[in-house]
């Protein structure tokens, strides 16, 4: 396990990326959408920082078994979102990878009546996306790496770890 983003530099870029949130919406009130479960810690993070009025809703979205990276389901709960009509959306995600969940989850918003839809990406991976769609927030840009910790996992593992980190043991 070799770490490829520390505490440090971590809590220095959430905090940007959180002060950008305030500026886009000022004091209007926002809906967050949590999708579960790698974004756990950075939304947690996140939120701390966000002086706004704020909804919280999670949504469990799960296209990953293990490692692998292609071949399964997406599978999305989407009786949670509730009226969503005429409110300010910020979906909050782990990993921007191939693109497929967050089309999917913005697909399902839209559908909603919704003022606007945004989105915030703890890591956008590089060279891996097969969907068009731009996040309007990002924290790290990183390479085809599996990584881990920081609420990610591999098999259910790893989630806690304070840093974000390569696994190398299957990819
Ligand atoms: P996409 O639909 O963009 O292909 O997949 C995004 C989801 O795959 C992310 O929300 C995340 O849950 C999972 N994912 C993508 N890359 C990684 C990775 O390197 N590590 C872990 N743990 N999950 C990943
Ligand atoms: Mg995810």
């Amino acid at each position: 396990m070799r770490v490829l983003i520390s505490e440090e530099q971590i809590r220095q870029r959430v905090d940007l990326v959180a002060s950008e949130i305030r500026q886009t919406y000022g004091h209007e009130p926002v809906t967050i959408i949590g999708v579960l479960t790698g974004c756990l810690v950075f939304l947690a993070d996140l939120i701390r920082r966000l002086d706004l009025p704020i909804r919280i809703i999670l949504v469990q979205a799960s296209s990953y078994r293990g490692a692998t990276t292609t071949g399964s389901q997406l599978a999305v709960n989407d009786d949670v979102l509730g009226d969503l009509k005429g409110r300010h959306v910020l979906i909050v995600e782990d990993i921007l990878d191939t693109g497929k969940t967050l089309r999917h989850m913005v697909n399902l918003i839209q559908a909603r009546e919704v003022a606007s839809v945004r989105i915030a990406v703890l890591m956008r991976k590089l060279g891996r996306q097969i969907i068009e769609i731009e996040p309007d927030f990002v924290c790290f840009r990183i390479p085809d790496e599996f990584v881990v910790g920081y609420g990610l996992d591999y098999n259910d593992e790893f989630r806690n770890l304070p840093y974000i980190a390569i696994y190398e043991g299957q990819k």
